[in-house]
Formats: structure tokens, sequence, C-alpha cells
């Protein structure tokens, strides 16, 4: 397969100037809100298409120079890893895992907090130290919206009881990035806590806008091996019969690890699915696109990433909970080592790539795959992301020709059929094209 030697790339649409639609019709928008951002809610809201997606409609004319910003810091159209500054001789490089200076197993030490959140409660036991330390200002991540539990909402935590209430995974669309440029003129310093296409764009736009680094002192990911369309979770409601409008309660897991997922309505009934019952059969996932071409899903760009660390992938029932935690910069380091001082965050032993390939073995096999599905969308003539510092290409050499080629061939075959690309989102305004 010799089109694995050519350069990704994302020039935009060859006939006009690049649109913020063309990011979305290529299947590579995941709906982290950094546009509407960036064009200001006058002129781009996150909106929530019939598939159950989160994606930019522009609603009135965007100036070309905005849209120049989105097209750098859009997590669709740029992946790159950590910073070069971020990288020094104490940052040891694997091929599937990335840059890391160590690798542990660990769990929150406070117990309530470990007992609600999604895994073992890292991400919100490290959110919480730095708020408690007065590192930050506030924490800035996702939490079930209060009056929809369903869906997702961006989320300021400004006290531990704030941040505890956001924790658990949010398996559906999330958009943490919707206003982050006016949150940066607060001037506060922040925390993100997101996944790690969010973290992408966070470090694509500090490229751009030096207030990000400057307010956002610390960047975390949780790993992630996929954002589901909300369809996924009405699924679960049609499956007991519940109407979105009765929900008082959609918890996706948590409350041990991984807990069920858990509905209740305003009227006090209850209705559970176990992790397996949710996510045994992968033709349900109903996976955002985005994903299955997603050059980090394991926080590369992160200070600190949090994952499972199931043997095989999957979890034999709950237990009390266990992270895998990949701390990869010295920042991340000084921070871990500061919430073990605090008795924070409990570490109980020392990980290595080898230990978490075993325990995500999804991660590794899309890491090898990644590079040939981008190159069976450029055969079918769709734009592809530019990616860099992420080693997919030479993943994708090392797991062999023929399976390079299954892959680009199966994603070409799947572009053909209109299974990699999305409707453009349209409002009565969308006949607006953007000024240039
Ligand atoms: C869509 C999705 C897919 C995942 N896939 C994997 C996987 O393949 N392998 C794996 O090891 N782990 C995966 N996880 C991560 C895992 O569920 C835990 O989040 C992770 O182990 C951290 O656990 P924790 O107990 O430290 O998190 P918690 O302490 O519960 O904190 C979780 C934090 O993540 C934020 N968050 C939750 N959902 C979202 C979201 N959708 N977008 C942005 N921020 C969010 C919350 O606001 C909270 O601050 C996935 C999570 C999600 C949301
Ligand atoms: S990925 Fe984010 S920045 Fe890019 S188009 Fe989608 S919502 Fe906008
Ligand atoms: S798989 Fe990648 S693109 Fe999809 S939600 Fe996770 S980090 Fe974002």
């Amino acid at each position: 397969m010799d089109k694995i030697e050519t350069k990704s790339r994302f020039t935009g649409s060859n006939e006009s100037a690049p649109k913020i639609s063309d990011i979305v019709s290529n299947g590579l928008c995941i709906g982290c809100g950094l546009c509407e951002s960036i064009a200001g809610s006058q002129n781009v809201q996150m909106t929530m298409t019939p598939e159950g997606r989160l994606r930019p409609m522009q609603i009135a004319p965007v100036q070309a120079e905005a849209v120049q910003q989105i097209y750098r810091g859009c997590p669709g159209t740029r992946i790159g890893g950590l910073p070069d500054s971020e990288i020094d001789e104490n940052s040891k490089i694997d091929p599937v895992w990335g840059p890391y200076r160590r690798m542990d197993v660990g769990y929150a030490g406070d117990e309530q907090i470990r007992y609600k959140a999604a895994t073992g409660g890292v991400m919100t036991a490290l959110a919480s130290h730095l708020l408690d330390s007065g590192k930050v200002d506030f924490i800035l991540h996702v939490a079930a919206s209060a009056d929809k539990p369903m869906r997702t909402e961006r989320q300021l935590s400004f006290t531990t009881a704030q941040v505890l209430d956001a924790a658990g995974s949010r398996y559906g669309p999330a958009a943490p990035l919707v206003d982050v440029m006016q949150l940066l003129e607060r001037k506060q310093t922040f925390a993100f806590v997101g996944k790690p296409c969010d973290v992408t764009a966070l470090r694509n736009l500090a490229e751009q806008d030096p207030r990000v680094d400057q307010y956002c002192r610390y960047k975390m990911a949780i790993v992630c091996g996929g954002a589901s369309e909300l369809g996924k979770s009405q699924d679960v409601l049609d499956d007991f019969g519940i109407r979105e409008q009765d929900l008082s309660l959609f918890r996706y897991r948590g409350h041990g690890n991984p807990g069920a997922t858990r509905l209740e309505t305003k009227n006090g009934r209850s209705f559970e699915k176990t992790y397996n019952e949710m996510w045994g059969d992968e033709a349900g996932w109903r996976l955002q696109f985005r994903c299955k071409i997603c050059a980090d899903a394991i926080g590369e760009g992160a200070d600190i990433a949090a994952s499972d660390i199931w043997p095989g992938g999957d979890p034999s029932g709950d237990d009390a909970g266990f992270n895998g935690v990949i701390t990869r910069t010295k920042k991340g380091e000084e921070l871990l080592a500061s919430a073990i001082e605090a008795g924070a965050l409990i570490i109980e032993g020392e990980l290595g790539p080898r230990d978490m390939d075993g325990f995500q073995p999804h991660q590794v096999r899309k890491k090898q795959a990644v590079w040939s599905r981008l190159k069976g969308l450029e055969r079918a003539g769709q734009l592809v992301p530019e990616v860099t510092q992420l080693r997919i290409q030479e993943l994708a050499k090392a797991a062999g020709t023929e399976r390079a080629e299954h892959e680009a061939e199966g994603t070409y075959q799947r572009a053909l059929i209109g299974k990699t690309s999305e409707p453009e989102v349209r409002s009565e305004l969308s006949s607006l094209t953007e000024k240039v």
C-alpha cells in the first residue's frame, strides 16, 4: 500500500475558502464547542442534530480570520501531542502510549470520591486538590444537565462539592469548550478535565493565544474509547419505556467501579443496566465517526491522563475503583506528588506501557489502525486532519502491510457509501456563507 508514505493533511475545501461546515461534513467534528467560542455564539451555535450529535450551526457570517483560528484550533483538523517544551530528559516515549514520566495504579484518598467517580476518582481527587491547595480558582469540565440529566453541559466548579457532583463519565455528546475564550477573559486560573480531543483543542489554541497557558494551569484527560451519539442514551430510555422529560437522573457509571447505568424518574421509579449490558454489544455503541479515526484517545497532550485498568479491557464485576495514571509532564509529576503528600491520592503500584496494552487492547488496535484509516479517507477524496508527533505512521507500518491495506480499504469502502461523512447542520439561516 504505497499511500501510507504520503503526508496527512487538512487543507479545507479545494474549490473555495475553508468553511466550518467542511469540518463537519468530512466527519471530523467531535462537538467540543471551541468554534462557537471563537466565532461567538451570535454567529455559531452548538446544536443537537437529528442524529444525536453536537455540531456547530452557523447562524451568521464569520470573519475569515476567525475561521482560520478555528481551523488551527479545532481537534478535527489538527491533532498533536505535548509541545516540545514539555518533553525533557526525564520523559520516556513509548511507541503506543507516547511521552510519560511515570505510570501508576492509583485512586482517590477520599472514599466518597472513589465511590462516586467513574473509576477510582483520580480526576476528581486531583481537581479537588487543586482547589483545596489554591493552585487554581476553578475547574472547567462537564456535568449532567440539571434539567435534562441525559444530556451533558460544560461545568465550572469552584468548590470540591461541585467537582464531586460532576464526577463520573458522560458517554454522550459534550461540549466543554463552548465558551473557553470568554472564560480566559475572566483572568482566573483554572484546570481542565476532559477527553483527549478536548485537550488537543486547548493545546492547539495555546499555540495561538498565550492566555491559554497563562490561565489554564493544568490539562488533564480521561482515556477515551469514543463518544456515543445521544441516540445511544435514547435507546436506554426506549428499553425502559421512559420519556426524557420524566428523568431526574441519568448516571452512566460510578457509585462503584464501573457501577451500573442508573436512571431515576421524577415520580420515584429507578432503572439500571450493568456496564456489560450497556456496552457488551459493540454494534450498539453508536460511536461518532471522529472517534474511529482518533489519533489520540489516550491523552497524549495532557499533564496527567487517567484510565480504567481492567485486564483485557472489560470489567469482570464491580470493584472499589483503580485507575491507571499516566503522568506525562513535569507539572503533572509535581501535581501528583503534592496530591499524594496531601492524602488526596493513593498510589498503589507502578505500571508500564505493556501493562497498559493489556488493559487497553482497543486503544492499541486503534492507534495502529488510524494512519491507514486516514489514507482510506484520502483515497476517497475526503479531507483528513494534520497529525503530528503521534507516531501513527510508524505504528501502522509495524502492524504490517496486510493490516494497513485492510484498514485503508475498509475505510475507503465506508466512505463510498457515505458512512464517513455527515450532513451539513442546517438552520433557516444556514444559507449564509462565511465572509472571506
Ligand atoms: C466517552 C468516554 C469513553 C471512555 N472510554 C474509556 C476507555 O476506552 N478506556 C478507559 O480506560 N477509560 C475510558 N473512559 C474513562 C473512564 O470512564 C474514566 O473517566 C477514567 O478512568 C477516569 O476515572 P476517574 O474515576 O478518575 O474519573 P472521575 O473522577 O469520575 O472524573 C471524570 C471527569 O471527566 C469529566 N468527563 C466525564 N465525561 C466527560 C466527557 N464526555 N467529556 C469531557 N469530560 C468528561 C467529568 O467532568 C469529570 O471531571 C471513557 C470515558 C468517557 C467519558
Ligand atoms: S471539533 Fe470542536 S472546534 Fe472542531 S468543528 Fe467540531 S465543535 Fe467546532
Ligand atoms: S475517541 Fe477521540 S475523538 Fe472520540 S471522544 Fe474520545 S478523544 Fe474524542
